[in-house]
């Protein structure tokens, strides 16, 4: 690392720019419904690259995703992204939704295999007469809509499914192929695993960029079965952070923003100027942390003083 810490000097108008990403899920009620708009409302003003929007599993959520990512094109100025799946469906109806997006506006596709119907650790089998898996889903919707942008995922600590680490690359080099141009990782907590992984893609010969998705932990318990399913690790450091915080939300929420603060910071250290988080349809966490990163309401990008990019940390 340099001797300036690059977090140190974030500032407006230079280059290259901090760019931000939110994820939200669809709600199901009226009142989830509120909570999302009330945190789409404070976010947007700092102006993400894009926001998107959860599949639920299996599908199950279609529609809901459909309309929360309409009510974003009609309702904001952000730039909505659909996430889409393979689970349940056939090829034929997968493509009807994407010409549906298409036709509404929609412009960005995050593509994905999804998890089996069964839940996670049950064998996953395509759908008879589905896409496959995400590289197959990428392909569609490029057959289908050219220029719908296609993001997709990548794992730093491998997918849970996939034998070796290996396999996992050469699913993210197919994916890559079939013509996405981002890959969002899975939220991790040692920026160690998240450089470490890159440089095995960037060996790999993929050179798409590769944004860290940040999870801010607003339920350290809850945090722990989402990370158990989705194959991250969460080091003893963490849960020692929260230790005996059960019974006391306000420092349990001072600790979140701190943990995840150091973690923002140091990536922006290493080079890394583009983060996607992942909201749980809250804003405050992630406002907070996105203030650190220099993103202010209305205003000009954030920006490091001069590039600290990926190429130079190499
Ligand atoms: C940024 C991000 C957003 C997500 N959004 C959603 C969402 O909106 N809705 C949702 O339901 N889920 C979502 N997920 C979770 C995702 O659907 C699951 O992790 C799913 O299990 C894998 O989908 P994928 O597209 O990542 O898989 P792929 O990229 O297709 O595969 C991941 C790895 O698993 C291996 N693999 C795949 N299939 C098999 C198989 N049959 N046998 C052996 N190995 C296999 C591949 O080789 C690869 O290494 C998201 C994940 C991320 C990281």
């Amino acid at each position: 690392m340099s001797a300036a810490r690059a977090s140190r000097f974030i500032e407006a108008g230079a280059s290259p720019r901090i760019r931000v990403s939110f994820e939200f899920f669809p709600p199901k009620t009226t009142e989830m419904e509120q909570t999302l708009w009330e945190a789409i409302g404070r976010l947007a003003p700092l102006r993400p690259n894009f926001v998107s929007v959860t599949y639920g599993a299996g599908g199950s959520t279609r529609e809901r995703t459909h309309a929360t990512v309409k009510r974003i094109l009609a309702e904001t100025m952000l730039t909505p992204a659909a996430h889409l799946t393979c689970v349940a469906a056939t090829r034929a109806e997968v493509d009807a939704v994407i010409r549906a997006y298409a036709q509404a506006g929609v412009r960005h596709i995050v593509a994905l295999r999804g998890d089996p119907p069964g839940g996670v650790g049950e064998r996953y089998a395509p759908h008879p007469g589905g896409y496959r898996n995400a590289a197959d889903l990428v392909a569609g919707i490029k057959r289908t809509a050219d220029d719908i942008e296609v993001s997709v995922s990548a794992y730093p600590e491998k997918h849970p499914d996939s034998a070796t680490v290996a396999a996992d690359l050469d699913m993210l080099k197919a994916k890559v192929d079939a013509g996405a141009s981002r890959a969002i990782t899975q939220f991790f907590f040692e920026n160690g695993l998240y450089f470490s992984y890159l440089d095995r893609v960037r060996a790999a010969g993929i050179d798409i960029p590769i944004v860290p998705g940040i999870l801010p932990v607003q339920n350290f318990k809850q945090t722990r079965n989402f990370a158990a399913r989705a194959g991250a690790s969460v080091p003893a450091w963490l849960a020692a952070r929260f230790e005996g915080l059960d019974d006391d939300a306000a420092t349990r929420k001072l600790v979140a923003a701190a943990v995840a603060a150091e973690q923002v910071l140091d990536l922006v250290d290493h080079g890394v100027t583009d983060f996607h988080f992942y909201t749980m349809n809250r804003a405050d966490l992630v406002y907070a942390i996105c203030h650190l990163l220099g993103l202010r309401p209305g205003g000009e990008q954030a920006a490091l003083p001069r590039a600290q990019t990926e190429a130079e940390r190499a």
